[in-house]
């Protein structure tokens, strides 16, 4: 890895900071100051910033609790975007875990590990994900047997896998989903006449939307990592 790209992910220091901290002779590699930004350093090399011992990066996994009306992606021109609710130095290391609309709410992970966050995404591991759905006009219970059975999507050449619809009111459900097409509980429910007025994601797997504010954030556990 290159020795700024090394500083940028382990500190606060930016990746321009990181290069002029070089220059200036703040960095040392076993002992040795190093100030070329673009020296190749090892798993092994003991790296310093200002003499302070600077650790290797350990993955990351996040909990994010996503309120309407923020983006998931890394920039976007009109709105603000999921990453803006982490401290900048987190948010620039993260990628998001599969993606919710823009009014969609609730649980949203984030992580630097790319084969976990592959693992949870990848279609052949059919992880499921619950949402809790209000209609705009009442659901039958036949409706919800279609729900389960799969339907056919606008555009699409093959019905949904097998889902869980439970109810909770004459218009509001739960609809376990195990895999992720482009807005599929919107388009679901438009394929049986109905039409999804709020949208809020509470589980993924056996993962649960805890106690976390909207908006709020926090670490997953060791064993909450494993789930997956
Ligand atoms: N399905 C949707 O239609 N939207 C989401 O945000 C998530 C699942």
């Amino acid at each position: 890895m290159r020795l700024d790209f090394y500083i940028s992910h382990v500190t606060e220091l930016a990746r321009k900071a990181a290069k002029i901290a070089a220059s200036k002779g703040r960095i040392t590699v076993n002992g040795n100051i190093v100030k070329k930004a673009n020296y190749n350093v090892q798993e092994t090399d003991v790296i310093s910033l200002d003499g302070e011992l600077l650790a290797w990066p350990s993955e990351g996994y996040y909990l994010l609790n996503k309120p309407a009306g923020y983006v998931c992606a890394n920039q976007d021109a009109e709105h603000p975007v999921v990453l803006d609710l982490l401290p900048s130095h987190l948010g620039q290391k993260l990628n998001i875990v599969g993606r919710l609309d823009k009014d969609t709410t609730g649980l949203l992970l984030l992580t630097t590990d790319g084969q976990w966050l592959h693992r949870i995404t990848s279609p052949k591991n059919a992880c499921s994900k619950r949402y809790r759905l209000s209609l705009a006009d009442p659901i039958f219970d036949d409706t919800l047997d279609l729900l389960e059975k799969g339907v056919l999507l606008n555009g699409e050449s093959k019905p949904t896998l097998p889902a869980i619809a439970e109810r909770i009111s004459e218009t509001e459900i739960y609809l376990t989903i195990h895999e992720g097409k482009y807005h599929q509980v919107k388009r679901m429910l438009a394929a049986v006449g109905n039409k999804v007025e709020s949208l809020h994601r509470d589980r993924i797997g056996t993962l649960a939307l805890d106690l976390v504010d909207e908006g709020g954030y926090r670490q997953l556990t060791e064993t909450e990592v494993a789930y997956f």
